[in-house]
């Protein structure tokens, strides 16, 4: 069964073809710049050839054509027939969905109802849907949600002590993202660990450029940093994560700014790079390293943010199993990890700076042996565990 997942993004769709024989990448490919004329479109075969296209993609249907042409060019496949199925990511399900679902025209309708709460992507989602439809109307494309994951938050951890009205109305609550990439490091990590999933209790640190924490308590996720929208939480490349909510009218008071001026510094201007001046957590430590105070600073306040939601954390779950590094610094950085690590021995919470030093490419302990709290770091694949989600919902529909 070969399966391909497509994130179709505002200006950009990312494509990978999996033999679900094996679990096993075909190809990957990526689009860029739709809508402007520089765009251009990539393939790599896991055979090594490259293809690359550059002419201006004016839209994501003729993005989705071009992702075709390029599938078919590079003999990834001899015909477009061999592909059995697609699974579509989607960023924002809300509390519409709880589990990834065949795709149908009352669920884009649904999908398109969503569209205030994720304005940027829930549209470029769709394009992708739609033309793929199209083009393929026989096989089975299934949506797969960020947020399904979080939906077992209990109503106290989703509600914002705002005006009830505005729930009601206009849906605001805590949603939460990265919602797969949870799922799928914790899932491994119990499975490492040989702890049944519905017994394992775990907090999950995906710390890439986009960075959130989960609590998970049996299996499901009780709390999550993310909220309304993925500006929530943690400090991250570019997003401040929470701050105190009466900036935003204090600056468009005193610093003469519009609403989406603020919503734009705030995502796209803030950080690591407001403060360090890179997005990119190995720059900040090499600008640290020579000696750059803001760039320390920056590396600080990352550090003590994480570590203020695993205290919170693990003081609404209880008891931990493990905690799960993910992600680009989450997997890669050693030194963030043994910072984040540092203090925490209260907790039963020892790292073994020799193992963490490690630089391996697949899920491993890295706790001292007589940590009660096991640590470990499972490399994410938010691609595949889309794959594996529709792959179980096409199987399903097969056995009704
Ligand atoms: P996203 O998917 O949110 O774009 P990733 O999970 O790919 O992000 O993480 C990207 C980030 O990971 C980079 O911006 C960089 O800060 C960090 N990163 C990647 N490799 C390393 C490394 N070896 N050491 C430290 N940080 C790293």
């Amino acid at each position: 069964m070969k399966i391909l997942v497509i994130n179709s993004g505002s200006s950009s769709i990312k494509f990978k073809l999996y033999d679900m024989k094996n679990e096993s990448v075909m190809c990957k490919g990526l689009i860029e710049q739709i809508g402007s004329d520089n765009s251009f479109a990539k393939i790599s075969t896991a055979h090594g050839s490259i293809k690359e296209i550059s002419r201006p993609i004016a839209n994501h249907a003729q993005g989705i054509d071009i992702m075709n042409e390029l599938l078919f060019n590079s003999g990834v496949v001899n015909s477009l027939d061999e592909i059995d199925g697609v699974g579509h990511r989607v960023v924002q399900g809300a509390d519409v969905f709880s589990d990834a679902v065949l795709i149908d025209e009352s669920v884009m309708a649904k999908i398109e109802e969503l569209i205030p709460l994720a304005p940027l992507h829930n549209p470029a989602h769709l394009a992708g849907m739609r033309e793929t439809l199209k083009v393929r109307p026989d096989i089975p494309n299934v949506a797969v949600f960020d947020t399904v994951f979080h939906q077992t938050m209990p109503k106290s951890s989703y509600m914002y002590a705002l005006p009830i009205e505005f729930y009601e109305k206009y849906k605001i609550r805590k949603y939460g993202f990265h919602g797969t990439s949870h799922q799928f490091v914790s899932k491994a990590a119990a499975k490492i660990l040989n702890i049944d999933y519905d017994k394992f209790s775990c907090i999950t640190l995906h710390l890439g450029n986009g960075a959130s924490i989960a609590a998970i308590k049996n299996g499901k996720c009780i709390d999550t940093t993310m909220g309304l929208t993925p500006l929530e939480g943690l400090m991250m490349g570019t997003r401040c994560g929470s701050i105190d909510p009466a900036i935003m009218p204090f600056l468009m008071e005193n610093a003469n700014l519009s609403a989406k001026e603020v919503d734009n510094i705030m995502n796209k201007k803030s950080g690591l790079l407001a403060i360090g001046g890179s997005n990119d957590m190995r720059i900040i430590e090499q600008k640290m390293d020579a000696g750059d105070e803001n760039a320390k600073l920056a590396f600080d306040m990352f550090v003590l943010k994480v570590k203020k939601f695993i205290g919170a954390y693990i003081a609404i779950l209880g008891k931990i199993d493990s905690i799960i590094f993910t992600a680009g610094i989450g997997e890669n950085d050693a030194r963030i990890r043994e910072a984040v690590c540092e203090g925490l021995e209260i907790f039963d919470i020892k790292i073994d700076k020799i193992k963490n030093k490690e630089s391996k490419d697949e899920p491993r302990r890295i706790s001292q042996i007589d940590s009660k709290v096991r640590i470990a770091i499972v490399p994410t694949d938010e691609e595949l565990a889309i794959a594996q989600d529709a792959l179980r919902i096409i199987k399903n529909k097969g056995n009704k």
